[in-house]
This record gives C-alpha cells, structure tokens and sequence, in this order.
C-alpha cells in the first residue's frame, strides 16, 4: 500500500494522533498487505535554490514527514527529487544533498526513496546519474534509496519495453539493485523519451503491456512492493490487479 499523509498537492497535515494508524493497518492486514510505504507531496522542492523559503518548507515539512512515516509504521519514503527551476542541475543537485543532509540523522528510522523522473522541466532525477550524483554526496547513504517508476523511465528514455534487461543492468552498475525499496506500476501517455509524465492505465498507454507484466515478473526486482498510479478508479484498480494475476499464471 502507498499514501500520501494529506493531499499531495499542499502541506497541510492531520497530527499524528488523527491519522487512525491502528485501524488503518487492521484494514490492510484483513485485506492481505503487510507493507505500507508513504509518499511525499509533490509540491516539497528540495532543489529550489531560486526562492529560499521553498527549500526551507521542504526541509522542515519533510522532517515532519519522517516522524509520521516511521508513526505509521512505514519504512519508506518516497519523494521526487525535486526541480531546480533555471538554476541548473548542479545547483539543484547540490541543494537536494544539503537537504537530505540536513533532515537524515543517524537514528532516522525510515528511508528516502528518490524517485526516478521523467526529466520534465527542470526536473532533477531523469537520469540515474543524477540519482548516483545526490547518493554519493549524502553522509547517511543507507538510509538513502530509490523508487522505480516505470512510466517515468519510459519517459526519461530508458526502453523498458524493448530492453527491460539493459536497462535494469544499467540500474544496477549506475544506483545498485539493492537501493530499490519500490517500484510504481504504470504506463505512459507518451512514446519512449519524451518527458512528459502523463500516466496511463496498464492496458492504454504507450508501453506495450506485455512489456509492463514482464516488469511485474523480472527477478531483480522480486520481492519489492508494486504500486500503481494508473488514472483509475477503486473499480478500475481492482480491473488491473485482477488482470495482472490472470497474466502472470
Ligand atoms: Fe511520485
Ligand atoms: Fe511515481
Ligand atoms: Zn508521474
């Protein structure tokens, strides 16, 4: 299961009291899921080195983040990272290790999973390199991870479609395997390469599905949870689910 503690769109925020953590849990466990990983808004820009105050709520909101993270019995959480508005990359890279600096300390008891971009605007994380540059340059490396989308690879120009193998290799020599804590389940919109970041639902878009099941089934990444941000309705996603299983027997 994936959340968002509140809208993804603002920073408004329930306490941690009224999350209803214990009934929430009780309700994934009736419902056969024993894992739980929290998503950042979108709005927190840990790469703005345009506007300060910018950095700064994402500093401070993403400390709160962790405590309800780790509250909600998560482990891990997912966060884009991040645009550097005009700056430049290296600036905007250089921003996003400073704030991870900043909010990772020794006893933080989740991990940041960074996520794989589709390169749109000034969009940090398109690349794996980008991933590697900001890994590299952070003081508490464990507790630094990735998340795999596979719309937006697809759209940053990595053919999972037609080299789901290359690609994952390149992962793995460029980030590592072993840093990937999730994967997000969608297709695109758009043809291979053309940062766009518009979701599809698994059977509609412009990745083959096929393509799609052999991600779902590929032994580097057994075992990770899978989640989909396919444009669905609760209908729509148990449609998927339900054809996924049927697929993959
Ligand atoms: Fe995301
Ligand atoms: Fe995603
Ligand atoms: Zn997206």
């Amino acid at each position: 299961l994936m959340v968002y503690t509140g809208a993804p769109q603002n920073t408004r925020r329930k306490a941690i009291e009224e999350l209803r953590v214990e009934e929430g849990w009780e309700l994934m466990k009736a419902n056969g899921m024993d894992e739980i990983v929290i998503h950042a808004p979108y709005i927190i820009n840990l790469a703005n080195t345009v506007k300060p105050e910018t950095y700064e709520l994402a500093v401070e909101f993403l400390e709160k983040e962790i405590d309800r993270t780790a509250a909600m019995g998560s482990k891990v959480l997912i966060l884009h990272p991040g645009a550097h508005v005009g700056a430049g990359e290296e600036a905007g890279i250089k921003r996003i290790i400073e704030g991870l600096n900043t909010v990772l300390t020794a006893d933080t008891p989740v991990n940041i999973a960074l996520e794989t971009m589709a390169g749109k605007g000034s969009e940090v994380g398109g690349r794996f390199e980008q991933l590697r540059a900001i890994i590299d340059r952070v003081q508490l490396q464990a507790h630094v991870g990735v998340c795999l989308d596979t719309c937006h690879v697809w759209d940053a120009g990595y053919d999972i479609a037609g080299d789901l193998d290359g690609v994952l290799a390149e992962f793995d020599r460029v980030i590592g395997l072993g840093r990937l804590h999730a994967v997000h389940l969608n297709n695109s919109l758009n043809p291979c390469g053309n940062h766009k970041d518009r979701h599809a639902k698994l059977r509609d878009g412009c990745i083959p599905p096929e393509a799609l099941v052999r991600v779902t089934q590929h032994p580097a990444l057994a075992g990770l949870p899978f989640i989909l941000e396919t444009p669905n309705d609760d209908a729509g996603y148990a449609q998927e689910i339900a054809w996924l299983r049927t697929v993959r027997d």
